[in-house]
């Protein structure tokens, strides 16, 4: 299975040309920077594992990753969510639909043990630590194992980059753990490639904080920002008609979640930094958008 050398197109957006790192088109379900973050695990024998464990939200982009991933293994998926709501099981949709189609078992841990439940990482520790048969992924992909795919990615754009020789390179993704801008960042910064970055979840603070968790103090990426306090899952108006101005002139879907934020801050910067040659990450999550965009019909009609 070639899950790699995603293909590079090419856009204009605001006035700017831009290069598009193709991996939403990775795979079909296995895709963005999810599979890249997990290639190590797809390529490990595992030997005597059965099952895979992760946590996280009912409606993340790992969770169908994760699913497909199990698949493609033989292993199967066991998902735990804090909560699930209940109209959830009543009409799936998105990413938990298409995990439950892939053969996921999705469980919450307040139906299983009630109200003060552990938080999932330590419920899982507890109930699945020392089994054998079982490979605990964190959630979201947030570990050192996340590097190796990662690295591929970087190859991948060092490639390109050869083409774009005495220009002025920087690559830009929106972080949510920042696994993937840190562990990006840490192959082209000494090769003289910028990354540039948002903290989508938490603020600037938080996103540094989740960079020396994994263990690292140096080639950070370039973390940029709003100017106004932005929470993860709210819906913005801004948010939206960027996304829809993206659809429009560039023809390719980005995700609602992580990527309207990325090119809300990298309008202004681009202005100041008009000799920048960019390339942009597309890190896949489409499915995630059926959900993203019914919210936004609800909240703010058609
Ligand atoms: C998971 C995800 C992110 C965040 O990736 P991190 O490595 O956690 O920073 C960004 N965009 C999309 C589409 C994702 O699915």
């Amino acid at each position: 299975m070639n899950l790699k050398n995603s293909p590079v197109t090419q856009h204009q957006f605001q006035g700017h040309l831009f290069s598009l790192k193709r991996d939403d088109l990775l795979h079909g379900h296995f895709n963005g920077n999810k599979a890249r973050k997990f290639a190590s695990v797809l390529d490990e024998p595992l030997p005597g594992v059965t099952r895979l464990i992760g946590w996280g939200s009912a409606q993340a982009n790992s969770l169908t990753s994760l699913a497909a991933l199990a698949r493609i293994k033989g292993l199967k998926l066991t998902y735990y969510v804090a909560h699930k709501p209940h109209w959830l099981d009543d009409r799936p949709m998105g990413n938990y639909r298409t995990a439950l189609e892939l053969g996921a078992e999705v469980l919450s841990i307040a139906d299983i043990v009630g109200s003060d439940a552990p938080h999932p990482e330590q419920y899982i520790q507890t109930v699945h630590g020392s089994d054998p048969a079982c490979y605990i992924i964190p959630e979201g992909g947030r570990f050192q194992a996340a590097r190796v795919g990662i690295e591929q990615l970087a190859k991948e754009i060092l490639s390109w980059s050869r083409f774009e020789k005495g220009n002025n390179i920087k690559v830009a993704l929106p972080s949510g753990t920042g696994t993937t801008a840190l562990y990006l960042s840490q192959e082209l910064k000494p090769k003289g490639i910028e990354v540039l970055t948002c903290p989508c979840v938490g603020g600037k603070d938080y996103l540094l904080s989740q960079f020396q968790e994994l263990g690292e103090y140096e080639n950070y990426p370039t973390i940029l920002e709003l100017e106004d306090k932005h929470h993860f899952g709210k819906l913005y108006r801004e948010d939206y008609l960027i996304w829809l101005s993206l659809l429009q002139h560039t023809d390719i879907e980005f995700d609602l979640l992580y990527d309207p934020m990325m090119w809300r801050c990298l309008t202004p910067w681009l202005a100041t930094n008009p000799d920048t040659t960019l390339m942009y990450v597309h890190q896949g999550g489409l499915l995630g958008n059926e959900t993203m965009l019914s919210r936004y019909h609800r909240k703010f009609g058609d």
